[in-house]
């Protein structure tokens, strides 16, 4: 059994559609990678996916982070419109 959460291979679109948020256990539409993790591919949800990245930039002391994470979200959101 791996020590690493996730996949080492990275996941194919149907893949990731059924396989569960590792962190809220909702569906999956995104995958991360952490170095840390032995470079495994994680499933992430769509919300999850969005804190995250809210996570990192304040982390990194991104001054506009809110003015990257609206188009961050736009994005998101338009590209879910797209496949329904
Ligand atoms: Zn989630």
């Amino acid at each position: 059994m791996s020590q690493y959460w996730g996949k080492k291979t990275s996941y194919t679109n149907e893949e990731l559609s059924r396989t569960k948020c590792i962190r809220c256990g909702e569906l999956s539409s995104h995958v991360w990678g952490t170095c840390a993790n032995g470079g495994y591919h994680i499933p992430l949800c769509e919300n999850c996916d969005v804190s995250l990245n809210e996570l990192i930039l304040k982390w990194l002391v991104v001054s506009n982070w809110e003015e990257l994470m609206e188009k961050y979200i736009r994005k998101v959101k338009n590209e879910t419109l797209d496949t329904t």
